[in-house]
């Protein structure tokens, strides 16, 4: 680790320092691995927070933005190119539901769309402003624009901020029995993480979508499932919501749909499609020729039954190499999440210890990140191997064993 860096010293007067970054420079990556200036290598099991979703250096995503940059990286929403075209077409026959897509640059900028045309949809249908809330849930991460991270229940993101915009309310998250009080008929949208990942990796039960489902269709309330980090793939399914099979009517994505490039996306399906017209959104990056050029294959990559399969098989040796690692240390309580997004909640004697486990990592050569309070979270590439999974856990093993 480079902890005397004049570099970091740079940084650390230069950069505003919104973020805590540990003390290392890390310099390139190939696959699941990736390597500092000093020549360390670490296995990656954060993929740069569920976003380099087929790793490092793929060399398929690597060709497309090459090929790409080498004839028009930019034109702005002023004018066609074809990338974000096919991609629009790509991603909407991929959704299964959707009819329209928008592109944008980051997932809180897709969510804050999905706001705006949740708000416009309700509004073209005669809705007064007070009838147009939106429900959002204890635990969630939406962003941190002003509107997504009001729709962020979670004060620690909203302290100081205020005023915040009106029109949100916040529920107990898989709390059926509450949304007698909370889903009521001035709700004109709902926003929901299938899994919740900054909360802590925390999966959404499939009878709360479904009665999700079933209010939001009874009161003419948009349902909007932020995909952001549980959608490409990362469960081992395309969208993490087949698995209960709960439609939505706006679907919001960005971390893996650009593989590391910031590219987001609002899939909107039948329902609400029209809501959004010439001059009633907009953003100047938004489906770049280069950004798209690179989601498309992305989207293939990550739709190919090889990559979920691998998914799947990878998620079954971390589970259970966590579960093996939690009973000889005693450092693990659970295991939980779906796929390659997986959450340790860590023991009681351990639980303030984050910060530490995640340094005696950084040491052991790992790259491991933290989800809500006491839980280590896993969202490594979705196509890594299996020697990587079994490397990465035996540096973990390592490192906790220094703390027990
Ligand atoms: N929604 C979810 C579920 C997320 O996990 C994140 C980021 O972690 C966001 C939205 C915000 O995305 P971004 O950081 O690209 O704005």
């Amino acid at each position: 680790m480079n902890a005397e860096s004049p570099l970091i010293a740079a940084a650390q007067r230069s950069l505003l320092p919104v973020y805590r970054q540990r003390k290392m420079i890390l310099e390139r990556g190939l696959g699941s691995r990736v390597w500092d200036q000093d020549g360390r290598d670490y296995v990656d099991f954060t993929a740069g927070i569920a976003v380099s979703a087929l790793g490092h250096a793929d060399p398929d995503i690597l060709e497309a933005l090459t090929h790409q940059a080498g004839k028009l990286w930019h034109t702005s929403n002023v004018y066609y190119s074809e990338p974000p075209i096919r991609l629009a077409q790509e991603l909407l026959g991929a959704s299964g539901f959707a009819e329209r897509v928008f592109f944008c640059n980051s997932g809180a900028e897709a969510n804050e769309a999905a706001i705006k045309l949740v708000r416009k949809h309700a509004a073209d249908r005669g809705r007064p402003p007070e009838r147009r809330v939106i429900l959002t849930f204890e635990g969630a991460f939406h962003g941190r624009t002003l509107a997504t991270v009001t729709a962020t229940a979670q004060p620690k993101y909203q302290q100081g901020f205020e005023p915040l915009p009106a029109g949100f309310r916040h529920a107990a998250f898989n709390d059926t029995g509450a949304l007698d009080h909370v889903l009521r008929d001035d709700v004109a949208g709902v926003l929901v993480e299938p899994i919740q990942g900054e909360g802590g990796v925390v999966s959404a039960d499939a009878a709360f979508l479904h009665e999700l489902r079933r209010r939001c269709n009874a009161l003419g309330a948009l349902l909007v499932f932020d995909e952001i980090q549980c959608g490409m793939g990362r469960t081992g399914r395309l969208w993490a919501h087949q698995w209960p099979q709960v439609i939505p009517d706006v679907m919001t994505l960005a971390k893996g749909l650009g593989c590391g490039f910031p590219i987001g996306a609002m899939l909107v399906g039948t329902s609400a499609a029209q809501a959004m017209q010439f001059g009633s959104h907009g953003t100047t990056f938004g489906g770049n020729p280069l950004g798209a050029a690179v989601a498309r294959v992305a989207l293939r990559k990550l739709s190919s039954p090889d990559l979920l399969a691998n998914v799947q098989r990878q998620s079954a040796a971390l589970r259970s190499g966590l579960e093996k690692l939690g009973a000889e240390s005693g450092a693990i309580k659970l295991v939980r999440g779906s796929g390659l997004m997986l959450g340790a909640v860590l023991a009681p004697a351990f639980e303030t210890r984050v910060d530490e486990i995640l340094d005696a990592a950084a040491r052991e050569g790992l790259l491991l990140l933290q989800a809500g309070a006491g839980v280590l979270r896993f969202v490594p590439a979705l196509n890594i191997g299996e020697d990587d999974i079994a490397e990465g856990l035996a540096r973990l093993g390592r490192a906790i064993r220094q703390l027990v």
